[in-house]
């Protein structure tokens, strides 16, 4: 078992040498030397089933891990019985589209703090968390795990505690730790090496080992404000934000753990997730290589 690395959506260079097609991802990304592919709906589940069943068999036959991304418009934050009603009606959607394509993982936004305080925020989103494991349960989508994400923005809910916590409440809940996410919501503080061993022995204190091990993951450099906390994904070439990737790449080898990392830089997510992919191998005990 390894790491995989794999990217967001589709990067600049898939259409620069003239692809137009999802479907076409996993086997592009295959030979680019990638790993996996997080399909994004984002913008809203629009995606139809003979498309997305033809995304799962060609990831299939490449080898291509799979995940999703759940649309950006969920707030289990938000306790309003309407709102919640909306996000379930988004993750199931989410849900649907991740069984037709045969992706494991679904990820999901934690919600915006809308003046409630954190704590209150927190305990309405656990419940919401609880509510949508079970409802996916129910569903039919019971081998899908929901990956509450780390939120880069100061009013989102969502910094790694909270994450754990709320990955605390039901089974079938794994972290998706942005860690450039992290990074900005924490101003430039959560970067290097010694923070980054931290944030990883913290998730296995609250998570354990074996469900720590492999979790999700979103990276990118990010730009960030100081009052607003994210302000705009970056790539790897450009040095004036952090996080430097080489960090989280010699801890998760060091470790011999497995997560999956999808690279969200602006538009360069192939070229940087496979930075990040040759990082790792070369701080892979030279018997794993
Ligand atoms: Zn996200």
């Amino acid at each position: 078992m390894r790491a995989l690395f794999g990217t967001a959506g589709n990067p600049d260079r898939f259409a620069a040498e003239g692809f137009k097609h999802s479907k076409d991802m996993p086997r592009w990304l295959k030979e680019k030397g990638l790993d996996a592919y997080e399909y994004q709906c984002g913008k809203g589940v629009t995606v139809g089933e003979a498309t997305a069943r033809a995304i799962g068999e060609n990831a299939r036959a490449a080898g291509i891990v799979l995940s999703l991304h759940a649309p950006y418009f969920v707030n289990p934050a938000n306790p309003d019985p309407d709102s919640q009603e909306k996000t379930a009606g988004y993750v199931l959607a989410a849900c649907r589209v991740a069984k037709w394509m045969g992706a494991g993982r679904v990820v999901i936004h934690t919600g915006a703090l809308q003046k409630r305080t954190r704590r209150e925020a927190l305990t309405t989103a656990k419940e919401s968390f609880v509510r949508l494991r079970r409802r996916c349960d129910d569903a039919g989508y019971s081998d899908l795990l929901l990956c509450p994400e780390t939120m880069g923005k100061i009013n989102q809910l969502g910094d790694l505690e909270e994450v754990l916590e709320l990955c605390t409440a039901a089974d079938g809940l794994l972290p998706c730790v942005d860690f450039g996410h992290l990074y900005a919501h924490s101003l430039g503080a959560l970067e290097g090496e010694e923070a980054t061993e931290a944030m990883l022995d913290r998730m296995e204190a609250v998570l354990g080992t074996e469900r720590a091990a492999r979790f999700h993951s979103h990276f990118s450099k990010i730009a960030f404000t100081p009052k607003g906390g994210e302000s705009r994904h970056l790539t790897f070439d450009q040095a004036d934000f952090g996080p430097d990737p080489a960090p989280l790449c010699r801890a998760i080898a060091r470790r011999g753990w497995t997560p999956t990392v999808i690279c969200e830089s602006a538009g360069t997510q192939d070229l940087d997730a496979a930075v990040m992919k040759d990082l790792y191998q070369g701080f892979l005990p030279a018997s794993f290589r």
